[in-house]
């Protein structure tokens, strides 16, 4: 019996297989081991740093210590050497300006050797400062207050990774941007501050419960959730407000919209597969944890969302992703837009904030576990979190507030601006009964012991869902939907951390007020159900399980004295308001001037893009749209008279044509109209300027729109000139 030889070998190995996956003992395989690693991550660092380099490395990293000077410069050898194996030549300080994106200085890792040759080099300092011309970034007029200078600083907290281009590598080393006086003039700096308020004051009250055995630290935890648009790269190149601005000024919605509701989990089209499959594999090579991808509700719109990291490298992360999705896209004929609203009268983009808080040790505090004791310490934590959204609901709103989220927020599909918390039927009748006294039962039977002496046990996943909550309980995590797509995580999650960082002292201050810092268990059950039936009385008003979209709920939103805070314009002027100044102060994460900066950048950054749009609305509507009227009505017009020459009655087409006339005047007239806000107001406060746009060009560019969008379906297709709607919607 002679089996031949490779045949033999096959059967072996599909038996081998099949045992390997049978018994479920397959060896884990590396990922970078198939696509790569571009990521300098621990485990590099494990396998080429000294052992007590590498042991004091990671006290900076998991417990936040100083770093040594020594520590750097044998860290940075060891990174340049990686860097450089892996084809690296240069370097650049990666950090998060204020204008939303990275930045990036490249420096050559080469240096002389002294004797006409190159050497690869960098050192501790290198690795540790870099000074970026730092006069063009938006500082809000700190720098200005301070000096010009600013300084890049090592966050050693978020790993080192390479960018690769065509025939280019360069180490990314994610920096901090601070003025020379420590003042902070990039979106890192007050998010690592945030996260240090929160976690000393969970802690505290990690101490009272007893539950703080062994942890060091809680890291706030995020995983956001991006939407984003594909459209094909040759129709967006002919459409001068997708380059300029990112969403389309123009356009006429086409007979199929997303009524149809076919997209949301469709299939994928191959050539969108081919691009995702591609932006995965880069970012994994970059330590980005990809997990899903799908459809979103609108035609062209998809998602991309990663596992839960630390809320700093989640936001890091997240810069990667927003680039990444934009650098690949080309390579497939695609363009990536991210932008929040693109198309108008279509499902807008937002990129779901799930946030947690989460011990060193793996404990996630918003995880409702199974015994009761830990039941009320969640409890505890929830109720935090209630009272924050409540205390600061206007500054989280201001935290997401831009030109683009707009257009989101409010209209019909998004959260609304009104910011409340969904938490689902179960969790609202615990909370409902805690505000009573002491929990006695639990909704939807079955999973709960109604017998526990203190609070009932609740099931992980609650069974409901709502979509249209902008801050809303997800079984172990809050989402916070209204956060735009485009813009960087750091910013709302800094004022995320910071309230509930506030909420968390008041928590841990009440309860030792109450029972001291060692409380025993009893007296410390009854001081925390006395503390939270009070936050429940008084912040209950921001819960709301309904539909957030409804009419009705904002009469009631309006009622409860809850903030509705309609657009940035509105919602700006929170920051400056005295509590958030000294919430800030407080927890040491933006003094006065460093939040003023950001008041002023981002009112800056609000002005500049709505001139950007209008400006571009009035060339589109000069240089393209009021020509193709023109021509198509000398071309009606001709027909007409054609057809009156050759005796042919034609009244209906004359009235027509007459109707059309009036409708390019006034087309010209609304553009004309336009323009003449945009000469107005220069030279104002970024408020005034902001408000003036708001309420003067903004409805003059929708006026202007409307009628555009009548011209559109009126025109000769093939006189038509900005790709429509069905084409960037529908060609996959
Ligand atoms: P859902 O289906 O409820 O939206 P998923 O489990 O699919 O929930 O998670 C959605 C996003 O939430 C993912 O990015 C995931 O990593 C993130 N997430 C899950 N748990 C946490 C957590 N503890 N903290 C922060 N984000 C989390
Ligand atoms: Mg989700």
């Amino acid at each position: 019996m002679s089996v031949p030889h490779a045949r033999h070998e096959a059967v072996a190995a599909a038996h081998k297989w099949s045992n390997k996956s049978s018994n479920g003992a397959q060896q884990p395989q590396r990922v970078d081991a198939i696509f790569g690693c571009d990521v300098f991550s621990l485990r590099t660092m494990r396998q080429r740093l000294p052992k007590d380099v590498y042991r004091k490395l990671l006290k900076t990293i998991q417990r936040g210590e100083p770093l040594d000077l020594a520590v750097a410069d044998v860290v940075a050898a060891a990174m340049k050497d990686w860097a450089i194996e892996n084809g690296a030549t240069h370097y650049t300080h990666w950090f998060q300006p204020l204008t939303g994106q990275t930045a990036e200085k490249h420096d050559s890792l080469i240096v002389p050797d002294g004797e006409g040759g190159m050497l690869f080099a960098l050192s501790g300092a290198d690795l540790c400062q870099g000074e970026p011309d730092a006069s063009s970034f938006p500082s809000g007029g700190l720098r200005a207050t301070f000096e010009a200078r600013g300084y890049t600083a090592w966050d050693a907290t978020s790993p080192a990774f390479l960018l690769r281009g065509e025939n280019n590598v360069t180490l990314c080393i994610p920096t901090a941007f601070v003025s020379w006086t420590g003042a902070a003039l990039d979106k890192k700096t007050p998010l690592l501050r945030s996260m240090d308020a929160l976690s000393k004051q969970a802690l505290r009250v990690l101490r009272l419960f007893g539950t703080a055995e062994g942890v060091d630290r809680v890291y706030t935890t995020v995983g956001a959730e991006q939407e984003y648009f594909l459209v094909d790269r040759n129709l967006y190149y002919a459409r001068p407000d997708l380059v300029t601005c990112e969403r389309t000024l123009f356009g006429a919605r086409p007979p199929k919209g997303q009524q149809l509701e076919d997209h949301y989990f469709g299939s994928i089209p191959p050539r969108v597969l081919a691009f995702m499959a591609e932006s995965e594999k880069e970012l994994y090579r970059v330590g980005v944890p990809v997990k899903t991808r799908h459809n979103e509700v609108a035609p062209g719109q998809y998602e991309l969302a990663p596992l839960f990291e630390n809320s700093n490298v989640a936001c890091d992360h997240q810069m990667l992703i927003m680039e990444t999705l934009k650098r690949v896209a080309p390579r497939y004929g695609l363009q990536a837009i991210l932008h929040e609203k693109p198309f108008a009268g279509i499902n807008g983009s937002g990129k779901h904030n799930n946030w947690s808080m989460s011990t060193d040790t793996g404990v996630n505090l918003l995880d409702p576990r199974d015994d009761t004791h830990t039941n009320l310490q969640f409890m505890t934590f929830m109720c935090a979190v209630i009272r924050a959204v409540d205390l600061h609901a206007d500054l989280l709103r201001a935290s997401i507030a831009s030109a683009n989220n707009d257009h989101r927020l409010g209209a019909n599909e998004a959260p609304p601006a009104i910011i409340s918390i969904f938490l689902g039927d179960m969790l609202t009748d615990i909370v409902e009964q805690l505000e009573q006294g002491l929990p006695e039962r639990t909704l939807k039977g079955g999973r709960i012991d109604l017998g526990a002496r203190t609070l009932p046990q609740i099931p992980r996943h609650a069974g409901d869902r709502n979509r249209t909550s902008p801050f809303a309980f997800t079984g172990n995590k809050f989402e916070f939907r209204a956060v735009g797509s485009s813009s960087a995580a750091a910013w709302p999650n800094t004022v995320l951390n910071t309230i509930v960082a506030e909420s968390l002292d008041y928590v841990a201050t009440e309860i030792e007020k109450a029972v001291g810092t060692e409380p025993a268990p009893d007296k410390l059950q009854s001081a925390v159900l006395a503390l939270l039936k009070g936050i429940i009385k008084q912040h209950k008003r921001v819960i709301f399980n309904g539909d957030n979209y409804s009419a009705e709920w904002h009469r009631e939103a309006d009622a409860r004295g809850l903030p509705h805070l309609r657009n940035t314009v509105d919602a700006m002027p929170v920051l400056m308001a005295d509590k958030s100044v000294q919430i800030f102060r407080k927890y040491q994460v933006l003094d006065k001037a460093e939040l003023e900066s950001r008041f002023v950048a981002y009112t800056e950054r609000y002005v500049k893009q709505v001139l950007i749009e209008a400006e571009s609305m009035v060339t589109i509507a000069r240089q393209m749209i009021l020509p193709a009227a023109m021509q198509h009505q000398r071309r009606t017009a001709e027909a007409v008279a054609a057809a009156k020459s050759a005796g042919v009655e034609v009244a209906a087409q004359q009235k027509c044509l007459g109707e059309f006339v009036q409708l390019a005047s006034r087309f010209g007239d609304a553009t004309a109209a336009l323009a003449a806000t945009l000469n107005h107001a220069t030279g104002d406060e970024p408020l005034t300027h902001a408000r003036y746009l708001r309420d003067k060009t903004i409805p003059q560019m929708a006026a202007l729109r409307t009628l555009g969008d009548e011209l559109e379906n009126q025109i000769a297709a093939d006189l038509w000139p900005l790709p429509t709607y069905r084409e960037l919607l529908f060609i996959k």
